[in-house]
């Protein structure tokens, strides 16, 4: 017997009942279940004598302003009148799934919003093939690619190519969830999960940071909250705040572990006149006034590894413009580091009480720096079996999906779908409604996804016909796995599925 047969006595599929047992069949577990206990993964159970769907359906409400909490109203004590007038919308959340999808899926709702007939078609997706991607916005140096980020210990991923102000990590993926140990594979699921629900994860990253990672919320790295992303490069802000600063100071140097911007050399300080100062930068200069490479990465400075910034200094070039008195302005890319010093009568910087007169310039560059966030992306295929729930020929969906007939949500939301073979989809975690995602022990995650076409689009591509059901019916009834029904309204970010889009003729061009 392996670990999961001896806690819910899986077995191979057969029969649906073992004793005063009930077999769960939505997932490849095949858990025998005992009455009034949950499966494996807690999202069914036994009750009653019947295997039920332990969340509520979570339907949309477009109709009303977001963010009030979720409302019951599915169940005994509804009616199954439409009293709500506004656009509903039934997510795939809490909706079931029907593996191995050689079964239409869960729901085929159909309903008519202004003037379209329109067909939802709504499952809980299992995806063994997901990851998610997240972009930590932070100049300080988290580890070097392809570094290996662990969660309790345990490699759930990598750092991939940073870009712009931001470091990215590349989690989960069908090796760390099924490639590794079970113990690999066990926690490669539960970060996803956690990361996905929008729950805070602490991540080490192998010779790097240890860093706290929650969706819409500022990264905590090492011990300490990040507060901004920085302006631009070090190039980028001087070419940004030069007519800030001429006038009020002889140099400016911007730090920066990419590129340290130096003002009297960029282009941005030739074209106003500015004056060679005879500064040397210790770097690999790319091209005036830009230079990589002053330090290594780390957690000083504009993201490099330094807290004395004149280290990135070399000696002063009185043959070039340095003078005794000339003053300098050393700052970083998010304007949370800066320094003023003049140059002694041996041409070496001092540095002095911070004036002023350059105090404006350098909170212009806090301003303009937006807050410090992590995103996180959810990243699945909608593989074969599960189109299959959808049409009973499944290359007809990804069609659809490509040719713009078939409009992909998860939990409501919009999604990006890659160009390319199959139906890869990225989602923004923050805009799906809370507690989305569930995972089964396989180990894999557990996705909501609709598709909304047309009906008459839904009846050229195959789709089960004799499954369609009017929302009334769905809201009044509900599935085959007997949840309730709860209401949440729509993230006001989120639209609903364009109709513009999907009006045009079946099978057509629009
Ligand atoms: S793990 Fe969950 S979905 Fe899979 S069979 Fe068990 S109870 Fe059902």
């Amino acid at each position: 017997m392996n670990e999961l047969s001896e806690r819910f006595e899986t077995h191979e599929p057969g029969d649906r009942q073992a004793g005063e047992k009930l077999r769960c069949d939505a997932c490849p577990v095949m858990c025998y279940i005992a009455e009034g206990r949950t499966g494996a993964c807690d999202r069914y159970g036994n009750f009653g004598g019947r295997i039920v769907r332990c969340d509520p359906v979570r339907v949309l409400d477009f109709a009303v302003e977001s963010g009030a909490p979720l409302v019951p109203f599915g169940g005994e004590a509804w009616d199954g009148e439409l009293v709500n007038t506004g656009r509903r919308f039934v997510t795939a959340i809490g909706s079931g799934t029907t593996y191995p999808d050689y079964k239409p899926a869960p729901f085929i709702v159909s309903q008519e919003v202004e003037g379209v007939d329109l067909v939802t078609v709504v499952t809980e997706g299992i995806f063994s093939y997901c990851g998610v991607k997240v972009k930590i916005d932070t100049d300080r140096h988290l580890g070097p690619e392809t570094a290996t980020v662990r969660a309790q210990g345990e490699a759930v991923g990598h750092v991939t190519t940073g870009e712009y102000g931001s470091q990215m990590l590349s989690l989960g993926g069908v090796h760390h969830l099924t490639g590794g140990s079970k113990s690999e594979g066990r926690v490669t699921c539960e970060t996803l999960l956690d990361l996905c629900n929008k729950k805070p994860v602490e991540l080490t990253i192998d010779s790097g940071a240890t860093i706290v990672v929650e969706a819409g919320k500022a990264p905590v790295i090492d011990g300490q909250t990040e507060h901004r992303m920085r302006v631009g490069c070090g190039s980028a802000a001087i070419g940004m705040f030069a007519t800030q600063w001429r006038g009020l100071v002889d140099e400016v140097v911007v730090v920066d572990d990419h590129i340290t911007g130096v003002v009297s050399e960029h282009q941005a300080g030739k074209v106003l006149g500015w004056e060679d100062t005879g500064i040397r930068i210790l770097g690999r200069k790319s091209t005036p006034g830009r230079y990589f490479k002053v330090s290594e990465p780390g957690l000083g400075w504009g993201g490099t590894s330094i807290s004395d910034p004149l280290s990135i200094l070399g000696d002063w070039n009185a043959k070039k413009g340095a003078r005794p008195g000339l003053t300098l302005l050393m700052v970083s890319t998010t304007g949370e580091q800066f320094a003023y010093y003049e140059l002694d009568d041996q041409l070496r910087p001092v540095e002095k009480p911070f004036p002023e007169r350059l105090r404006k310039s350098v909170g212009l560059i806090e301003d303009n720096c937006e807050p410090a966030l992590c995103t996180v992306l959810f990243v699945g295929g909608a593989g074969g079996s599960l189109r299959a729930g959808v049409t009973e020929n499944p290359v007809n969906l990804t069609r659809s999906v490509h040719g713009l007939k078939t409009y992909v949500t998860v939990g409501g939301a919009p999604v990006y779908v890659w160009p390319g073979g199959g139906i890869t989809l990225m989602v923004d975690v923050t805009r799906v409604p809370d507690g989305a995602f569930g995972y089964v022990p396989t180990p894999a995650l557990v996705a909501p996804i609709e598709f909304t076409l047309r009906k008459d689009d839904y009846l050229l591509l195959g789709g089960h016909a004799a499954e369609i059901r009017s929302i009334g019916d769905v809201l009044a009834r509900g599935g085959e796995y007997f949840n309730e029904r709860a209401e949440a309204r729509a993230c006001a970010d989120n639209p609903w599925p364009p109709l513009a889009q999907l009006r045009r003729a079946p099978g057509g061009s629009s």
